[in-house]
């Protein structure tokens, strides 16, 4: 089973690679990935989250299959934004409202290498966005503002030593 990396690792921070190979390799990285999030009742993970350096992030919501985004781009975020409370699985315990763009679109391949298209919004929108950030080394407490990230950090920092 595959270990989330939690907050503190260097991996969380760098900016990941462009997947170049596809195959057996990938599509068992992409299969333990989802493990890991069903095993800690996750919604979206990506793979600088499992230690792995590359552009690459699986969203499973309730009652849809896993979707895979690799190698992904936004194209296109709404003028309009909103706050929704985020948890992130790199910081377990952790949960604060972000505000983002409500809706965007996206390019991305599949795990065969074929490329799609999506229009996102609610809780997809949200969730890849998330993501997506991670493939940057962007976390959510790099969404807020520094006095809520001070308290975000703060807390997080009593809950790990309690
Ligand atoms: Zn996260």
């Amino acid at each position: 089973m595959l270990e989330i990396v939690k907050y503190g690792e260097p991996v969380l921070v760098q900016k990941a690679q462009d997947v170049k190979e596809f195959g057996r390799k990938l599509e068992t990285l992409i299969a333990d990935m989802h493990d890991a999030l069903k095993r800690d009742r996750g919604i979206g993970l990506a793979a600088p989250q499992v230690g792995v350096s590359k552009r690459l992030f699986i969203v499973g919501l309730d009652d849809e299959p896993l979707r895979v985004f690799i190698n992904p781009r936004i194209i296109a975020s709404s003028e309009e934004t909103c706050e929704y409370e985020e948890g992130c699985l790199s910081f377990p315990g952790l949960y604060f409202g972000v505000v983002r763009p409500s809706a965007v679109d996206i390019e991305a391949l599949d795990m065969y290498g074929k490329p799609f298209r999506l229009s996102a919004d609610g809780l997809l929108a949200r969730v890849i966005q998330h993501e997506y950030d991670h493939l940057d080394g962007i976390l959510f407490i790099d969404r807020i503002s520094p006095a809520k990230r001070r308290r975000a950090l703060a807390h997080y920092s009593r809950m790990l030593n309690m």
